[in-house]
């Protein structure tokens, strides 16, 4: 029987990757906007708690089960910032442009070599709102940041987020290529595992 989920995001980009990873497993998926479910405080200092937040809030909107993602791009130069800042890194209207311009001009002096990052992602699965065991899953990606964006492809971060095992940024990936490298990859991944 396929299984109805709620996904906790109103973010396009990732909706899109979550829905392109979960295809052919019998999974419903269905977006928090179908149900005009209103954006949950982010008032967590962690991802997961945040992502907590975000499924507890769906599914207690819906009455469905609810996943959610949250991620975001850990700088070691700047001690891990923007982690979960990262959508709003410039300013509470930031466009994924805004934040990698503050990103390059925070990272102006900084070497080429101890330019190294992350992108974290913290998936979670809620069964309902009270749910006190949320499956909980982690994806992790290592990258350097560059000087200037380079590709068109996937969004926020990517085009400064270069991977030096292939010499290409994730903006510079086909879809199908960053679902099986990224973060939100790995951590959904796991998440499909523990659901079946
Ligand atoms: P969230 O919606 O609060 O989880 O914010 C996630 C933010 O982290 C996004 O708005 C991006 O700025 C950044 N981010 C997360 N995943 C990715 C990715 O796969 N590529 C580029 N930026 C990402």
């Amino acid at each position: 029987m396929t299984k109805r989920i709620v996904l906790a995001s109103n973010n396009e980009n990732k909706a899109r990757e979550i829905g392109q990873l979960l295809a052919g497993h019998r999974l419903e998926v269905l977006p928090q906007s179908a149900f005009a479910v209103p954006e949950a405080e982010e008032t967590g200092l962690t991802f997961v708690e945040n992502a907590i937040l975000k499924a507890r809030n769906a599914s207690a909107r819906t009455g469905l089960p609810a996943i959610a993602d949250d991620s975001g791009l850990e700088v070691d130069a700047l001690k891990g910032r923007p982690g979960i800042h990262s959508a709003r890194y410039a300013g509470p209207e930031a466009t994924d442009a805004d934040n990698n311009r503050r990103l390059l001009a925070d990272l102006e002096a900084v070497a080429d070599e101890a330019r190294t990052a992350r992108f974290q992602c913290l998936m979670v699965y809620l069964r309902h709102a009270e749910d006190p065991t949320p499956l909980i899953c982690q994806g992790t990606w290592e990258g350097l940041i560059l000087r200037e964006p380079r590709g068109e492809n996937g969004f926020g971060y990517d085009p400064l987020f270069l991977i030096p095992e292939l010499g290409r940024t994730a903006a510079e990936l086909p879809a199908e290529e960053k679902n099986a490298l990224s973060h939100r990859g790995q951590a959904l991944r796991c998440l499909i595992h523990k659901l079946s």
